[in-house]
């Protein structure tokens, strides 16, 4: 299968790609860790991408997209791949439309787990990850409000959006995605 995942910060969208992995193996395409791995190996990727960052804001459409064409191509993507935390803009999202339109590879389905905001900030708020201050937090919201949410419209015209509800225990959460993606794997 190949998922998009999309999901504010602090909807759970971590705990439950994990769980997606391991119950269909999708290749894990998370850009959060990636960009987390050059920042910390100190590349010069990841320098730039920490301004971004700890500021809360996207890294530029240009930087991720030319990380995550080169992930695509990789030999343990072609059975299938979750891409969690990307796209993120509607830029983004035409830039993967045209990589995978030129592989015949279309997407199975974009998964949203969907929390409302007032619930995220607290969830966040306990959280303690270095870009977790009120500040950031506030500001990555916004990022997420302003730019990742135009996506939802974008995919329900493509006929490929599924909302979860993202409230409840981490189980029930789960046993809800599973009923989505199991009527998709067929
Ligand atoms: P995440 O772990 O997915 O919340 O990502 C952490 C941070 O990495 C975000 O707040 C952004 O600064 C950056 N980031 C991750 N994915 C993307 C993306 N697709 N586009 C732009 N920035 C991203």
């Amino acid at each position: 299968m190949r998922i998009v995942f999309i999901g504010p910060p602090g909807a759970g969208k971590g705990t439950q790609a994990d769980f997606i992995v391991e119950t269909y193996k999708p290749a894990h395409l998370s850009t959060g860790d990636m960009l987390r791995a050059a920042r910390d190996a100190g590349t010069e990727v990841g320098k730039e991408a920490d301004k971004y960052m700890s500021a809360g804001q996207l890294v530029p459409d240009e930087v991720i997209v030319g990380i995550i064409a080169e992930r695509l191509d990789e030999p343990d993507c072609q059975a299938g791949y979750l891409l969690d935390g990307f796209p993120r803009t509607i830029a983004q999202a035409e830039a993967l439309d045209a990589m995978l339109a030129e592989k015949n590879t279309p997407l199975d389905v974009v998964l949203e787990l969907r929390v409302a905001e007032e619930e995220l900030f607290n969830r966040l708020a306990g959280r303690g990850r270095a870009d977790d201050t009120p500040d950031v937090i506030r500001q990555r919201l916004v990022a997420y409000r302003e730019q990742t949410e135009p996506l939802l419209k974008y995919y329900t015209e493509k006929n490929l959006l599924v909302t979860v509800d993202g409230l409840g225990t981490v189980e029930e959460v789960a046993a809800r995605v599973k009923s989505e993606l199991d009527i998709i794997a067929g």
